[in-house]
């Protein structure tokens, strides 16, 4: 599922990537970019409801930078790097052999001074108002390598 995609609420957003979700396997990586208050947290939760795990745990990590969540299909990682200036996934406790079995979703991967390959690069731009326009592009990227 790639291309680009306007949402005009929040619940649009989370509709999108339940979509998402629906199509993912395991050991898929989400790279969420975009501004503060974007969308990317709701886009997560979005991704929690198309697993089939309880969204109301989803919440943005406040000193967690990992949180983890069952129940669903598959599990979902969530990483937000925000608090951080430059980040390896390797060295924050993401478990790779979670990682591998899940979906990993990370906020803020231009903190990532290493490139994922194979990432889907999701990047959410605010139109003003309730508007979104959300850009999923599955081919590698290579703008987020040595920031
Ligand atoms: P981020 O994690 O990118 O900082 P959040 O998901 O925490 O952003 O917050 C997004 C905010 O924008 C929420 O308050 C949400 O209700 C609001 N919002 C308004 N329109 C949309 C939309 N189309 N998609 C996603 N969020 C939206
Ligand atoms: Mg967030």
């Amino acid at each position: 599922m790639t291309g680009t995609f306007h949402t005009h609420s929040e619940d649009d957003t989370r509709a999108l990537a339940a979509e998402l979700a629906a199509t993912l396997t395991a050991g898929a990586v989400l790279l969420l970019s975009g501004d503060l208050g974007a969308g990317k947290t709701a886009f997560v939760r979005g991704l929690a409801e198309g697993l089939g795990i309880d969204t109301r745990e989803v919440t943005s990590p406040t000193f967690t930078l990992v949180h983890e969540y069952r129940g669903g299909r598959l599990p979902l990682i969530h990483v937000d790097l925000y608090r951080l200036n430059s980040a390896d996934l390797d060295e924050i406790g993401l478990d790779p052999d979670v990682a591998a079995e899940g979906v990993v979703a990370v906020e803020w991967p231009e903190r990532l001074v290493r490139d994922v390959r194979g990432a889907i690069a999701i990047r959410i731009e605010d139109g003003g108002e309730d508007e979104r326009r959300l850009t999923i592009d599955a081919a590698p990227v290579s703008d987020y390598s040595m920031r």
